[in-house]
């Protein structure tokens, strides 16, 4: 069995976004985000674990009344469950009936993942239901679903850091880099 966390370094990381381009994009999410919502109290929910970096740097840029709450999103795509089907950890979750809440993740692919969290919220009544991404992959959407704010359109590589893993490594690297596709092992969860 392949460890990545513990062969950190043996992997080829091209990069892709730089850490000052990742932070000129970060303050332009927190730009638009501060126009829609004009001052209007907001519930952002970080969908863990990639998204927690964004989330820790984009709060810090917002000053309307904020609540933040986190929900694990975990996807199993084997042979015995439905491809793509999401199951919810919503213990850590705010009360949102009536709110203005804001679905924040680290990279929007196919989209299921947040589509299914908007079908899965919805029925919990927030006021309004937006998302932020901070990447999103060119040609890979499968649902109706757009992100209402995008960092950075990227390619269709395997991409880590700014909060993205390979194996749990590298979400610390403060810039986004892809990894050599040949040197990826088949299966890989994120
Ligand atoms: P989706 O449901 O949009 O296909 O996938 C969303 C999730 O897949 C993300 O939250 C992330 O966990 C994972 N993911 C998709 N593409 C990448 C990638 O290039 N790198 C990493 N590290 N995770 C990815
Ligand atoms: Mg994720």
């Amino acid at each position: 069995m392949v460890r990545a966390f513990h062969d950190f370094g043996r992997f080829t990381l091209k990069q892709l976004l730089s850490e000052a381009q990742v932070q000129a994009g970060v303050r332009r999410l927190a730009a638009e985000i501060s126009a829609h919502y004009d001052g209007r109290p907001l519930t952002i929910i970080g969908v863990l674990t990639g998204s927690v970096v964004l989330l820790a740097d984009l709060i810090r840029l917002l000053d309307m009344p904020l609540r933040v709450g986190v929900v694990q999103a975990r996807s199993y795509r084997g042979a015995a469950t439905t491809p793509g089907a999401l199951t919810i950890n919503a213990e850590s979750l705010p009360e949102i009936r009536d709110c203005e809440v804001l679905l924040i993740d680290d990279i929007f692919d196919t989209g299921q993942t947040l589509d299914e969290l908007f079908a899965q919220f919805g029925r919990l009544s927030p006021r309004s239901l937006r998302s932020v991404v901070l990447l999103r992959k060119l040609g890979r959407s499968r649902v109706g679903l757009e992100p209402d704010h995008v960092g950075f359109e990227i390619p269709d590589e395997f991409v880590v850091g700014y909060g993205l893993d390979y194996r749990d490594a590298y979400r610390n690297l403060p810039y986004v880099a892809a990894l050599e596709a040949g040197e990826l092992v088949e299966g890989a969860g994120a």
